[in-house]
């Protein structure tokens, strides 16, 4: 057997891996790489038998329909992932031609995308081929899964995923002893600090905002953070301004009980918090609302511009990042140089900027928790800004063969 690797290949973005016997191909992930701008989208397959997502990112999704363009095999997902990347995808095609890049793909091609999408539940067993497949709760998000291939071989690809718990989800489930790992490496290299240290780190500098009658900005993904922010702003509800994407992908994930730790708590913060709707609003949201959740998480787009346009001159002002920034986003830069910079503008930040790792995946500790306990004898890695040193500390480490391809490359499995 083979895999394919078509995106993500030492870098982190446009996931889009192909898992091959003799007869067929399968292809996991077909997603885009948003920043730097303009959008790049992963190699194109050759002709394929069926499509696997893990989870509805766009850097895991936003690709698909293009894939529908010419073919009409099967899109296998959970009902979750089914919604998120629907509307995800349907929002990027209106952010491109805004922003006047070209897309590869138009409303028919999601249309068709959609009718030929099957439904899954996570430990579900469906045939594709040769191939026995079953989706295991990644953690990542809600409806996210690591998908497992069994073919003489069993073969898992963790999409993205979390170990640990956080206040949406539980950590991931995983299959036991496989052949195959293909792992995602987003902190491969990196371990992180204590999450509960984290949190209260956090909530502290939001009370420092707050004393100091200022404004804190927090940048979020849509899908995901957002909620796990809420969650973890429970007490401050009435003192936050939602807005952007965040708000429509909110309400659909608060009614997702079976995937959620705590719908229920969600919902409640979602009746108390303020929705902002409207350009006046916005407005208003700025003088009377002193933390403000809103997408794009990486300040790629959406209303968190707006807001960042609204303090940039207000040094006693934070701007907040929870998670991790993809090198070159307008995010990362504003981090290294306190300048915001897109295509369209560029301006100078004076507020303080901050970056917590409220982290939706693993860190070093996890993935290679993960390993420890799939005991994998081949690992392949990708989706990671150092997805080389990783697999050879792997090597080093736990004298595992592990393997970083470049985007193009073929491993034989
Ligand atoms: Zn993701």
């Amino acid at each position: 057997m083979e895999v394919e690797i078509l995106g993500s290949g030492q870098e982190v973005g446009k996931s889009a891996i192909v898992v091959s016997d003799d007869k067929t191909k399968l292809l996991l992930d077909y997603g885009v790489k948003i920043q730097p701008e303009p959008p790049t989208y992963p190699l194109r397959p050759k002709k394929l038998d069926a499509v696997i997502l893990s989870h509805a990112h766009l850097d895991h999704s936003g690709g698909l329909p293009i894939l529908y363009k010419k073919w009409k095999y099967p899109c296998f997902m959970t009902d979750a992932t089914f919604d998120l990347a629907t509307l995800l995808i349907m929002d990027s095609l209106r952010v491109a031609k805004k922003q006047g890049f070209g897309v590869p793909f138009t409303k028919n091609d999601i249309k068709i995308m959609t009718k030929n999408t099957k439904l899954v539940h996570y430990n579900e067993h469906f045939k594709i081929g040769k191939f026995s497949c079953q989706l295991y709760d990644a953690g990542h998000i809600p409806g996210s899964a690591g998908i497992l291939l069994k073919n003489g071989k069993k073969i898992f690809y963790t999409g993205d995923i979390q170990t640990e718990d956080t206040r949406l989800l539980r950590g991931c489930r995983l299959p036991e002893k496989v052949d195959v790992l293909i792992t995602e490496s987003t902190y491969g290299n990196r371990q992180r600090a204590e999450r509960e240290n984290d949190e209260k780190l956090f909530l502290q500098s939001i009370n420092d905002v707050l004393a100091r009658d200022e404004i804190a900005l927090i940048p979020v993904f849509a899908v995901g953070r957002a909620q796990e922010i809420l969650l973890i702003l429970e007490n401050y509800a009435n003192k936050i301004a939602l807005d952007g994407m965040a708000k429509t992908a909110s309400d659909l994930i608060s009614y997702y009980d079976a995937y959620l730790r705590d719908a229920k708590k969600l919902r409640s913060i979602l009746k108390r918090v303020h929705w902002i709707r409207t350009q006046e609003e916005r407005e208003k949201a700025l003088r009377l609302y002193p933390i403000i959740v809103t997408s794009a998480g990486m300040l790629g787009g959406g209303p968190a511009i707006h807001y960042l346009r609204g303090i940039q001159k207000r040094a006693e002002s934070k701007v907040i990042f929870t998670g991790f920034l993809v090198e070159d986003s307008p995010g990362r830069n504003l981090i290294k140089t306190n300048i915001f910079q897109t295509v369209e503008e560029k301006f100078h930040v004076q507020c303080q900027l901050e970056q917590f790792e409220l982290s939706a995946h693993a860190d070093r500790s996890g993935l290679l928790e993960i390993i420890d306990r799939v005991k994998p004898e081949q690992v392949i890695c990708v989706h990671g800004e150092e997805t080389e040193k990783f697999a050879k500390g792997i090597e080093e480490g736990l004298g595992i063969s592990a393997y970083a391809p470049k985007n193009g490359e073929i491993v034989k499995i």
